[in-house]
């Protein structure tokens, strides 16, 4: 009694926390972050920047400059609303909650980013998953009677999809939004390695239809900005589950000022696509990897003995995250955020002699 176990729901008790491997002292390519620092002058002026914030006093809830930075950044029109949210991760949450109506179910394809299910557990919402095909392309007609036997409320695609980095078709999902009873949302986290694949251009097209985007693997993601774009009736219900200072002051500043010198992650973002084309290569030509098509920041490649070449790449400083044996069509495939050339050379040679 008065435990845990006696008063905390079964389906939270029976879920595993979203897992951060410690890094310190690694080659870090298992999270999908941007390697490169900030130019030295804009770190500077962040510097004299962020000591100016009023950290006594609450941020603006508003966030109307973050908003509008966010909007020129990305092309956002004014005829969509924005919401902010603490990462991506936050906002994932709050369509959640929105859609959590009793006995409501969230349905999207797996493999794709654990947190769908995370969050649709927390709120409380059924969840289906629906295998990929084998190539990792999206099984249209099985998410197509998914939706429609479960009625969903809420099923999520991610354009880019993590962990596999293939871009699904677009003509799919624009037919599943049409026949979808529930709002889908696409989340675009990795758009700017997509060589301009997106769905903006659809938003506000279908009543059924938002966007989830984040700053986080342009370069930011120690800031937690991530937002929703969408319908403004949707949005609206969305704002008022979203806490009302969830971007901190300091986050919001910087967002501000990084997103308005845009070319220097536009540079990094050009880098990282560069250094993806050649550690392609480079895979390619190793034996016994076998490595998928990437339109984000990292490769899936499937390995003889993921845990073998996991723990020997960690036996040499370099870290990187094994999927085998989170779903059957991940076995023995290890997931290689694109870093540096100078990482990725390292990684290259780890993985060479590993093999
Ligand atoms: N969506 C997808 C598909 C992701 O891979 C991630 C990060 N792993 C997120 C959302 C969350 O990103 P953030 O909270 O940093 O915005």
């Amino acid at each position: 009694m008065k435990s845990p176990e006696s008063l905390v729901r079964r389906e939270i008790l029976d879920l595993k926390a979203y897992h951060v491997a410690p890094a310190e002292g690694f080659v870090k390519l298992d999270a999908m972050e941007n390697p490169y620092r900030l130019p030295a002058a804009l770190a500077a002026e962040m510097g004299a920047r962020l000591a100016e914030v009023a950290i006594n006093r609450y941020p603006d809830p508003t966030a109307p400059r973050l908003k509008r930075a966010l909007r020129e950044a990305m092309g956002i029109p004014d005829a969509l609303g924005v919401m902010i949210g603490n990462g991506s991760d936050e906002v994932l949450q709050i369509i959640s909650l929105a859609l959590a109506r009793p006995g409501a179910t969230v349905v999207a394809p797996e493999p794709s980013f654990v947190m769908y299910r995370m969050c649709a557990i927390a709120a409380g919402l059924r969840y289906v998953g629906v295998p990929l095909r084998a190539d990792f392309s999206l099984d249209e007609e099985a998410m197509l009677a998914a939706v429609r036997v479960e009625n969903a409320a809420l099923t999520w695609l991610a354009y880019p999809n993590n962990p596999t980095g293939n871009l699904f078709s677009r003509e799919a999902i624009l037919r599943l939004v049409a026949a979808s009873p529930g709002l889908v949302v696409v989340d675009e986290a990795y758009y700017a390695f997509s060589g301009g694949a997106s769905l903006l251009d659809e938003v506000g097209r279908h009543p059924n239809l938002v966007l989830v985007r984040t700053v986080s693997k342009l370069g930011l993601a120690g800031l937690r900005v991530g937002l929703a774009i969408g319908p403004y009736d949707w949005l609206e219900q969305f704002e008022k589950l979203r806490p009302p200072y969830n971007v901190n002051a300091l986050s919001m500043a910087a967002a501000e000022l990084v997103l308005g010198h845009r070319e220097a992650l536009d540079e990094q973002t050009r880098r990282i696509v560069e250094e993806r084309a050649r550690l392609e290569k480079a895979l390619d030509a190793l034996p016994g990897v076998r490595r998928h098509p990437s339109a984000a920041n990292f490769i899936l490649a499937r390995v003889p003995d993921a845990p073998a070449a996991f723990e020997g790449l960690k036996a040499r400083g370099i870290l990187v995250r094994t999927f085998h044996g989170s779903h059957p069509l991940l076995a023995h495939c290890l997931r290689l955020t694109v870093g540096t050339a100078e990482e990725n050379a390292r990684l290259l040679e780890a993985l060479a002699s590993v093999l």
